[in-house]
């Protein structure tokens, strides 16, 4: 076996780890990363199909993603923004298409004004909670102890309007039923993003994209790192704390150094054998954390028909099978990409179904929103992230009901010279790449201190 010795050590080469390294090696440390996987990036990854670019994990910036953009600006990377001219799409529960413009589904008057006024009480609320400790909010307790369905139904009678805002916390976020998580995560979440009101709005949550593709902001950190510090199919068995100093081992490879920075999904903690033993409520913690399903589609076509119709290729339903769909046609693509999304138990249903039957779910239902142009893309690619054991999941982890309030202490507490860093523990840009790199940051921080 190999034996390298090091100031740190770093589990895991996503934006949280790659963000630390830089920081580290910054400060004058010596680093060393450890990636399972045989490329950088984590969650953030491009692959070719049939010469199209397929984002498969992170790609959208919001404006007030501040991390994320001063390091796109230092890496010399460009955006464009999400197109969005036209009118959007809503299909209700009797497969009705609609079209409308502005960010309320056309539904009747009552509905659209119930929605209006849980938007309104969501993003109040919302705007209490420090997305970092949202445990200290007066009623943690108790919004920690009811699931984010429940409180919806104890707020509403009006079934569609609790389906629709259910869904941007539950399919389009967490990826989880809304039943499955309480409603201190859901204000967890939409503190984490600005409040509800954004969470709510495509046009700021999902506004700008990388030229090239997301890919190449972990490919430029890892050039900042040196790919001669990084040692990839690297996957760690095993983190040894003695006569201070840490030792972290992989299948060939025994690593020794002052502090190690675990920077990957906080679920898959429990696959390392920590000596001596983590705390048990951090070993807790780990189990509390599970994983979102989400299957992200794209498909690509020879022109972006729904562009011709006056739509803007936006559309949502919580009764489609797929739930939330754009217009991602790269900027420089002569044609036109749609990409949606298919979550939690919907997921669970197709993965049921053999591939080719699960395609036509997913087109029939590109083909409610947007006309039976959608039925025969020339490209197709589904994301399976939950089989990618590296992940197993997307796009990030979240507690169970309780979970937060409970283990509020051990969500990002160093273990000694072990420190955490990942965007599932990140409050503001929880479970995203803005998160991942100011998790990065604080973890490189706890170590300098
Ligand atoms: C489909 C999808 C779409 C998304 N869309 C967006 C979006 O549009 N905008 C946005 O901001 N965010 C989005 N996200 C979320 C965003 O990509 C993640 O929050 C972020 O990339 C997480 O970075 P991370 O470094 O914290 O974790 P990860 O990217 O998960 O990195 C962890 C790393 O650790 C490695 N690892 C795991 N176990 C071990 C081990 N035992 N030993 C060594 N290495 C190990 C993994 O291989 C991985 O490289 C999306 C995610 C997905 C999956």
């Amino acid at each position: 076996m190999k034996e390298i010795s090091t100031d740190v050590v770093i589990i895991g080469a996503g934006m949280a780890g790659l963000t630390a390294a830089t920081q580290l090696i910054a400060a004058g440390r010596d680093v060393v990363v450890l990636e399972a996987r045989d490329r950088v990036g984590g969650r953030v990854h491009s692959e070719i199909h049939d010469d199209c670019l397929v984002e498969v994990g992170g790609q959208w910036i919001a404006p007030d993603q501040e991390k994320l953009l001063a390091l796109l600006d230092g890496l010399g990377l460009e955006t464009y923004s999400r197109y969005r001219e036209g009118k959007n799409v809503y299909v209700n529960g009797s497969g009705e298409n609609r079209q409308y413009e502005g960010e309320i589904f056309p539904a009747s008057p009552e509905t659209e004004s119930e929605i209006v006024r849980l938007i309104e009480l969501l993003d109040k609320l919302s705007h209490e909670i420090d997305p970092a400790q949202p445990w200290e909010h007066p009623n943690a307790s108790e919004f920690d102890s009811v699931s984010f369905a429940s409180w919806l139904q104890q707020q509403s009678q009006d079934q569609e309007a609790r389906d629709n805002i259910a869904l941007f916390v539950a399919g389009a976020m967490l990826t989880k039923p809304s039943y499955a998580f309480s409603l201190l995560q859901a204000l967890m979440m939409a503190a984490s993003a600005g409040g509800f009101n954004e969470l709510v709005d495509p046009d700021f949550i999902l506004d700008k994209r990388v030229k090239g593709g997301m890919h190449q902001v972990p490919q430029g950190l890892a050039e900042r790192v040196g790919f001669e510090n990084i040692h990839l199919s690297t996957d760690v068995k095993s983190i040894v704390t003695a006569e201070g100093n840490v030792t972290v081992t992989a299948e060939n490879l025994s690593v020794q150094a002052k502090h190690v920075i675990i920077a990957l999904g906080p679920h898959l903690l429990t696959r390392i054998d920590f000596q001596p033993a983590l705390p048990s409520v951090k070993q807790q913690m780990a189990q509390h954390l599970s994983s979102g399903q989400v299957i992200k589609v794209q498909a690509f076509y020879p022109s972006a028909f729904w562009r011709e119709k006056g739509l803007s290729g936006t559309a949502f339903s919580p009764y489609q099978t797929v739930h939330e769909a754009y217009d991602n046609t790269p900027h420089d693509y002569v044609g036109g990409t749609l990409v949606g999304f298919v979550s939690d138990h919907v997921a669970d249903d197709l993965y049921a179904k053999d591939p080719t039957e699960r395609k036509k779910a997913i087109l029939d239902s590109f083909a409610a929103y947007f006309g039976e142009g959608a039925l025969k893309p020339t490209v197709y690619y589904e994301s399976d992230w939950v089989n990618e054991v590296y992940t197993r999941g997307a796009y990030g982890t979240s507690f169970d009901i309780g979970g937060l309030t409970r283990y509020r202490d051990s969500i990002r507490s160093s273990v000694g010279r072990i420190h955490f860093a990942c965007s599932d523990i990140a409050g503001i840009g929880y479970t995203h790449i803005d998160g991942a790199i100011r998790m990065g940051e604080a973890a490189a921080e706890a170590v300098l201190a």
